[in-house]
């Protein structure tokens, strides 16, 4: 699903450069769920950027479903990034003047899917995460969790190959981090393909593989055990 060779990233800040990304060299299969584990500052957003067509490394190759994702201008990334991939951010990114189905439904705007298609689906994942009742309800009317809920829904409506999730549970309790994780397995458990970027050793061993960064390159990468979340929440 995703084939990475040999990728390099550096930020320019002046005359400095700072060498972030030192050859990376990895692949997701269909299918997975990979935690990218690493200290603050290792890298691992900006893979995760790099992997979602947010931003381009230096040198390397990625392939994603088995298209080459090189020198593509702004219109077909965002194309292959609507079709590809979907989004779960730290802060939830929600537009707070819209209901939480309208939330759902706003990227399949994009896809050029019809209204009345739209919300169907988009209550429809938000049946899958738990919200269904909270449909007509704004971000504000909803915890922490529920919004991270809701982002999850927005994500998944789209139908994405592959769903990158950066510190999803990093503005989250520790209980409702093991909810968001329940229905992150949930959707892995499904045959959905996930990464989810983190810094938390709980968080990770949730997930059925670790790929540790450190100082810009895989220190290990290993297949685990997987910790179901379900007991906890
Ligand atoms: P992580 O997500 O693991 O905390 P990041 O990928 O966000 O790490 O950042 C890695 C390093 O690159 C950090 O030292 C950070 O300060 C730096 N960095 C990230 N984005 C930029 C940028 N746009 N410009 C300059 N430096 C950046
Ligand atoms: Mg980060």
């Amino acid at each position: 699903m995703i084939e990475i060779k040999d990728l390099h990233k550096s930020y320019q800040m002046g005359s400095n450069s700072l060498h972030v990304l030192k050859g990376i060299n990895f692949s997701v299969k269909e299918g997975e769920l990979v935690a990218i584990m690493g200290s603050s500052g290792s890298g691992k957003s900006t893979l995760l950027n790099i992997l979602g067509m947010l931003d381009e490394s230096d040198s390397g190759d990625y392939t994603l479903d088995g298209v080459e994702i090189k020198n593509l201008n702004e219109t077909k990334a965002a194309k292959y990034r609507n079709k590809f991939l979907g989004f779960v951010f730290q802060s939830f990114n929600l537009i707070n003047y819209k209901t939480a189905a309208e939330n759902v439904a706003l990227p399949l705007y994009y896809q050029g899917i019809k209204r009345k298609e739209r919300i169907e689906k988009a209550l429809k994942y938000l049946e899958q995460v738990g919200l269904r009742d909270w449909a007509t309800h704004l971000p504000s009317e909803l915890s922490g969790g529920q919004k991270q809920r809701v982002a999850i829904a927005r994500a998944m409506a789209a139908e994405p190959k592959v769903l990158l999730a950066d510190e999803p549970t990093g503005a989250l309790d520790t209980t409702t981090s093991y909810e968001v994780m329940d229905l992150i397995q949930k959707i892995n458990d499904q045959g959905n393909t996930i990464l989810v970027v983190t810094h938390e050793e709980d968080i990770a061993h949730m997930c059925k593989r670790i790929v540790h960064l450190k100082d810009g390159v895989i220190m290990e990468d290993k297949v685990i055990e997987q910790v179901r979340a379900e007991q906890y929440v």
